[in-house]
C-alpha cells in the first residue's frame, strides 16, 4: 500500500474568498453524492477526515485540508443536488467555478465523476470550463465497484468519451474496495509535492 495522504482538517469556509492563501494546492469537485467524501477518507486512509452523507447536498461548505508541508486540499461543496433552491445553487456554481478559474496556487483540479452513472450535464459544462481556461484537471471515475466487471471495459470508455477523452486518461477508483487508491494517492502526492521542489530550487 502506498503511504496514505497526510492530511489534516484544518478549517471549514462558506466562501473561496476566506481561503488563506497557500504555497500548493489542489482541489476535488464533483455532483453532490459523486463519492468525494468517501474518497478523501480513503486517500489519507482516515474513516471520518471528510463527512460522508447520506443525505445528498447536506455538505455545502469548503473543507480545507493540510499536508504537513502547508501544501493544500481543498474539498469544494458538491454541485447540482436538486433539492437546493436555483438561485443558491446558482451562487455555488459561480462561486466554485470562479475559484477554479482565478486560484493561482491551484496545481490540480480532480473532477470526480459516478462512474456507474457516467459524467452529467454539469460534469461536462464543468469540463468545458476548465479546458476553456487551461486550467489542469484530472478525471477520476468514482465507485467502480458498482460497474458489474463484464461491463467495465465498455463502460470505461463510455465515460471517457462522454468526458472527450482517451480511456487512459480517466483514473478509475472505489473508495469501498480500494481499487485504484493507491494510483490516485501517487498521483495526488505528486502534485502536491510541486512546492517543496520548487522551494528546494529556488534556495538552492
Ligand atoms: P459526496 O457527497 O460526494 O461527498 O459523497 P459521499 O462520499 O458522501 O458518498 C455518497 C454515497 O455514495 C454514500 O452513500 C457512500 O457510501 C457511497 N459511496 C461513496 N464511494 C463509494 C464507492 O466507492 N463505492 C460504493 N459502492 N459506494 C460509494
Amino acid at each position: 500500500m502506498t503511504k496514505p495522504l497526510q492530511i489534516s482538517f484544518v478549517q471549514s469556509a462558506t466562501d473561496v474568498a476566506d481561503l488563506p492563501p497557500s504555497p500548493v494546492e489542489v482541489a476535488f469537485v464533483g455532483r453532490s453524492n459523486v463519492g468525494k467524501s468517501a474518497l478523501i477518507n480513503a486517500l489519507a486512509h482516515r474513516k471520518q477526515l471528510a463527512r460522508v452523507s447520506n443525505t445528498p447536498g447536506r455538505t455545502q461548505l469548503i473543507n480545507l485540508f493540510e499536508t504537513p508541508t502547508k501544501a493544500t486540499l481543498v474539498d469544494l461543496p458538491g454541485y447540482g443536488y436538486a433539492a437546493v433552491p436555483g438561485r443558491i445553487k446558482k451562487g455555488w456554481e459561480k462561486m466554485i467555478v470562479g475559484y477554479l478559474l482565478g486560484r493561482k496556487e491551484l496545481a490540480m483540479v480532480y473532477v470526480l465523476v459516478d462512474g456507474e452513472i457516467g459524467p452529467t450535464k454539469l460534469d461536462v459544462q464543468m469540463l468545458d470550463h476548465l479546458r476553456a481556461n487551461l486550467v489542469a484537471h484530472t478525471v477520476v471515475a468514482t465507485k467502480q465497484d458498482k460497474v458489474k466487471s463484464l461491463r467495465r471495459d465498455a463502460r470505461k470508455k463510455e465515460l471517457a468519451a462522454g468526458c472527450q477523452l482517451d480511456p487512459n486518461d480517466v483514473v478509475w477508483v472505489s473508495a469501498t474496495s480500494g481499487v485504484g487508491i493507491d494510483d490516485l494517492r501517487t498521483i495526488v502526492n505528486t502534485h502536491l509535492k510541486i512546492v517543496s521542489n520548487k522551494q528546494g530550487s529556488a534556495k538552492a
